[in-house]
């Protein structure tokens, strides 16, 4: 099992890039991957490319409890008028990538974002439409922006700042809706016996590395339509130097260690 990056594909771009481009069972590739041969047109083993997480279960061969990494870049999820407001009456949002949740999708469909100190380009809209808009930011973005929205686990966005949003059809001026993603894992019901944990406990978990940190307040978040990934945001992941298809381990739940070798 190999993990592809965008920049192993960069460095393949002079000899020219196999298309369709073979992948091994197993093999995953990082989203910016999967975009870099997408935008090129080169097709992939449909098998591999369904989804970023691991089917396996959860743990290594020495019986560590592990968690793959799903790194998320800013995102928006937009209502239907909101939609509407930015892509025209009746427009319907382009899947792009299939993302690691189930039925969940980037779409091909990007927008500016705009705030009181700068604007950010290229947004990616992720599909399919919610019942309330969601800005997912960084806290890097937010001082680039000069909007600074509180942790939140998604659909919290009760007073937080809002944002302009500018699509090519129009913007929409949101009063509120920004967060800062709040690091949580996703897990179906079996992962969760298997973990002994319900749907809002947390966990604390430890990456392996040059950098290694620990992430001691990780929100668990249970449900059948869920497959294993702790999504963390771009900043925790260059802090902790990660990529999406590494693998952190479980040290703790609910504020306390497990044991020191993560039973
Ligand atoms: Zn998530």
């Amino acid at each position: 099992m190999a993990l592809i990056t965008e920049s192993q594909l960069r460095t393949m771009l002079k000899e020219g890039i196999p298309s369709p481009y073979p992948i091994n069972k197993g093999d995953r590739l990082t989203p910016a991957a999967t975009d870099f041969l997408k935008e090129r047109g080169i097709k992939l083993d449909l098998l591999s490319t369904m989804s970023m997480a691991s089917s396996h279960l959860p743990g290594d061969a020495s019986g560590k409890l592990t968690v793959p990494v799903g790194v998320s870049n800013r995102h928006i999820h937009l209502s239907p008028e909101d939609m509407e407001r930015l892509f025209g009456t009746g427009y319907v949002l382009t899947p792009f990538r299939d993302l690691s949740q189930p039925g969940q999708f980037a779409a091909k469909e990007k927008v500016t974002l705009l705030g009181p100190d700068g604007l950010i380009k290229d947004v990616r809209i992720l599909g399919p439409t919610r019942k309330a808009t969601q800005v997912e930011i960084s806290k890097t973005d937010g001082f680039h922006l000069g909007i600074h929205p509180p942790i939140r686990l998604s659909g919290l966005i009760e007073a937080t700042p809002g944002v302009t949003l500018i699509g090519p059809k129009g913007c929409a001026v949101l009063n509120e809706g920004v967060i800062v993603a709040k690091s949580h894992v996703h897990m179906g019901p079996d992962d969760a016996k298997h973990f002994k944990v319900t749907n809002g406990d947390s966990l604390m978990v430890k990456t392996a590395g040059d950098r290694s940190v620990i992430f001691a307040n990780v929100s668990v978040r249970v449900s059948p339509a869920y497959i294993l990934d702790l999504h963390i945001d771009r900043d925790e992941a260059n802090a902790a130097n990660l990529i999406t298809g590494d693998k952190v381990s479980v040290i703790g739940k609910n504020g306390k260690l497990l044991s020191w070798n993560g039973r």
